[in-house]
């Protein structure tokens, strides 16, 4: 495949109330394909009226009976329904996200063909959990009956990043719809294309109602309007925690029920029982896999002193050894980061790390027999102290950090020895020391001998400055709905009105 595959410019408009729509404002964003900087897409530039228009259409569709009378297993049903729908299409979905973002084609494939389990779980346990449970109350000798209804927040705003497009989509929408919330979302300008197609043939394939899911596109001040607005009852975010911290500020104003997924720096720590190769192979899952691009990026790479050379070899010769190339053909390991301002980022971290006293071993540097602006080299750092630039902030590119250590308890002191809680991983194959760092390790999820493995049923959130809330699994639900506390009185008497009983 090359770039001449991609044939002019496609225009996109906003998804609001069932169908597309014009903006009220004039400014576009341009999409581009990051491996040779092709403009195939543009979108609009959603202004604060079209977010008005967004959330109002939501409001709504959560106030008609066609969306309020549905019962779990009838959502259950649009669920599965929209699953179907992605399985459909999820080589074109899979094919608009690497034009997106730069991300393998053959990554995207495997995470559409799984995307649409998000849905199939959601609709199964909305079920389970919806039915509520009596509370036994020690009052009025037995006669009150109590129980629980779980009932949706009304119209929630999802502000999503560029790296997994559909998918950190699916993390909050899947559990917003099962729980019977509506819906808008403003993606990544970045990545504005896929969540357009995906709302337009979910309408096309589902009984979904109108306005149930909206979807405007736009830059930060999009998201801004978002987050501030004043009629949405639950803002979900995915991105840096420098914006989280901004949103969840407009949250705080609001009183709006907020969940953040925000950026990691997260620690893969390697003792010297650890087979080495697969070692390896975990850390370049953590580091290279998407071009370094996940929040869960193993940055961080802990490296016991008796191996510390062995290892730095090896991971140095697979990394030298990395295909880069374009994301689309199949035997491609590595494509570019997802634009260019993002490279930019990442080179001058890479500055940062020479100035502050690492030392190179490979990388760090644009491939000369690359296209475009958006390839850097698989990189290698060692000698890092974790007091450098290097190991304290997110990159959010193919950078790994390598700091050398001598015990456990200095592993556990380096590896919490950050602002980020995201994730974490150790490669031992003694169990008694594993279990002292899961036990220990500040982070939302820890990988024994593997590394970034995620499922739908498996919560996913941050410690510390990497978070608020869960996402996936039953955690991830109950971020969808209030809990209402309900009392019947079968005693027939009310009581001394002047004393709390
Ligand atoms: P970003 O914070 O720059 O942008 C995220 C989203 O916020 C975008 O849609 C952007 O338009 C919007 N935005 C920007 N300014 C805003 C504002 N003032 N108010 C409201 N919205 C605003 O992040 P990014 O560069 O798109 O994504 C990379 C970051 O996302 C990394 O830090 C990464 O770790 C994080 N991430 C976290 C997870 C997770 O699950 N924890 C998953 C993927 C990515």
């Amino acid at each position: 495949m090359s770039t001449t595959d991609i044939e002019g410019v496609t225009d996109y408009e906003l998804f609001i109330d069932g169908a597309f729509r014009a903006s009220h404002g004039g400014d576009r964003i341009e999409v581009s394909f990051p491996y040779d900087g092709t403009v195939w897409a543009t979108v609009p530039d959603a202004t604060e009226e079209d977010v008005d228009d967004a959330v109002a259409a939501a409001r709504a569709a959560f106030e008609r009976d066609e969306w309020r009378d549905t019962k779990p297993s009838d959502r259950r049903v649009i669920l599965n329904q929209i699953a179907d729908t992605i399985d459909a299409h999820a080589d074109e979905l899979a094919e608009l996200e690497t034009l997106q973002n730069g991300k393998l084609l053959r990554e995207m494939k495997e995470q559409l063909s799984g995307l649409g389990e998000w849905y199939r779980y959601y609709g199964r346990i909305a079920e389970e959990v919806e039915s509520g449970r009596t509370i036994p109350v020690d009052k009025k000798d037995g006669q009150m009956f109590n129980y629980i209804r779980h009932e949706p927040f009304g119209v929630v705003g999802a502000i999503t990043a560029w790296n997994s497009p559909l998918l950190l989509t699916a993390w909050k929408l899947a559990p917003a719809l099962a729980a019977g919330n509506t819906f808008v979302h403003k993606p990544s300008e970045e990545t504005p294309v896929s969540a357009l197609r995906f709302v337009e043939l979910i309408y096309e394939h589902t009984d979904l109602p109108d306005g149930v899911y909206n979807v405007v596109p736009g830059q930060g001040q999009t998201g801004a309007a978002l987050t501030a607005h004043t009629d949405v009852d639950k803002l979900a975010f995915t991105g840096s925690t420098a914006v989280g911290r901004k949103v969840a500020k407009a949250a705080g104003e609001n009183l709006t029920k907020v969940s953040l997924e925000l950026g990691g720096k997260s620690p893969n720590v390697i003792f010297s029982d650890a087979n080495l190769d697969d070692a390896v192979n975990g850390v370049m899952k953590g580091i290279f896999a998407a071009t370094g691009q996940t929040c869960m990026a193993g940055s961080r790479v802990l490296v016991h002193e008796d191996v510390h050379e062995e290892f730095v070899s090896k991971l140095t010769e697979r990394a030298g050894d990395i295909k880069m190339g374009d994301p689309r053909n199949m035997d491609t390991q590595m494509g570019p980061v997802a634009f260019r301002g993002q490279w930019e980022t990442v080179h001058k971290y890479v500055q940062s790390g020479l100035e502050e006293g690492a030392t190179l071993e490979i990388g760090g540097e644009m491939p000369a027999d690359q296209p475009g602006e958006c390839f850097i080299q698989p990189t290698v750092f060692v000698d890092v102290e974790n007091d450098m630039t290097v190991a304290r902030e997110e990159i959010f590119g193919p950078v790994a950090s390598v700091i050398s250590f001598s015990s456990l308890d200095e592993a556990l002191e380096i590896a919490n020895d950050t602002d980020f809680g995201l994730a974490a991983a150790i490669w031992t194959q003694d169990m008694d020391r594993a279990n002292e760092f899961v036990e220990t390790v500040e982070a939302g999820t820890v990988w024994v001998n593997e590394y970034r493995l995620i499922a739908p049923n498996s919560p996913f959130g941050g410690y510390k400055a990497s978070g608020l809330g869960r996402e996936n699994g039953r955690e991830g639900l109950e971020e969808y709905y209030q809990t209402k506390s309900v009392w019947y009185n079968h005693a027939g008497e009310v009581g001394d009105p002047f004393v709390l009983e």
